[in-house]
């Protein structure tokens, strides 16, 4: 739902009672011409493996890439993470669960490739990006081809009940349906060490609306990066270097080492 009260930046400072859930395209790192271009700022890599300790290791990225790519994208860190929207998760003491799609399922996705493939190559600048359990059309360098694009999608998906389309920003997908970082929010929070803290999410883009609403519903914070004329959100940060001083901020600031995890301190956080 909506949140129709202007937007605020978050409070500055995290407590120690919380669970962070990070996007990572267009939250900490920004657009590429091509997925694969991006790299991860060393300072912001620094900030989020030492505020993953001060929560104990609730820390986990939410994102549409899967989870090999959040793995390289990060490395050395192996944090906990939900990928393809949901589909894959990992927990934090490592075990990891991919939702498993039917054959007829696969099948179709793939022929729904070679019919991307063959679209892209008469629509230059249109990127096909194989995901395995997931699909995207990217038009970042072909912005005029972005109504053709949905156009196509919408055309595929009709009829498949296994599929749904995800938008984004230049960017449409195949997600397998039930997916989505919502639910990914919602099994990660029942897990050690996320259970019984507050979540706060912060995302950019239409696929985060479900880690927003999820985390309202659990009296955490929601926080949009950038503009968008309607979202769940709660908080805003106008953007990736936005993101990155809140969390450096967050990481080194002496005084945001608050010790207790009572309710009081709960209660403190959640109240916007
Ligand atoms: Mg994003």
């Amino acid at each position: 739902m909506a949140n129709d009260l202007p937007l605020r930046p978050p409070p500055p400072l995290l407590d120690d009672a919380c669970a962070l859930f990070l996007d990572v395209d267009g939250t900490l790192v920004g657009f590429a011409e091509h997925p694969s271009a991006v790299a991860l700022a060393p300072d912001v890599r620094a900030a989020i493996a030492r505020l993953s300790d001060r929560l104990d290791g609730a820390l986990a990225l939410v994102s549409g890439r899967p989870l090999g790519q959040l793995d390289a994208l990060f490395s050395p860190l192996r944090l906990p993470a939900a990928g393809l929207h949901g589909h894959q998760l990992r927990h934090a003491d490592g075990r990891s669960h991919d939702a498993h799609g039917d054959q007829a399922n696969a099948d179709w996705l793939r022929a729904v490739r070679e019919q991307a493939e063959r679209f892209a190559s008469s629509h230059p600048g249109i990127l096909i990006e194989d995901k395995g359990a997931s699909l995207a059309l990217h038009w970042r360098t072909a912005p005029d081809a972005a109504a053709e694009v949905r156009a196509f999608a919408e055309r595929h998906v009709r009829g498949n009940s296994g599929y749904r389309l995800q938008p984004g920003d230049h960017v449409i997908e195949f997600v397998p349906i039930g997916s989505d970082k919502g639910r990914a929010l919602r099994m990660m929070m029942q897990q050690a060490p996320f259970r019984g803290r507050l979540p706060v999410f912060i995302g950019d883009d239409l696929t985060d609306e479900y880690g927003f609403e999820a985390a309202n519903a659990q009296h955490g914070w929601s926080v949009l990066v950038g503009e968008r004329e309607s979202s769940a959100a709660v908080f805003q940060l106008p953007d990736v270097d936005a993101v990155h001083g809140w969390l450096l901020e967050n990481a080194w600031s002496s005084a945001a080492n608050p010790t207790s995890t009572s309710t009081s301190t709960k209660k403190e956080m959640h109240a916007p």
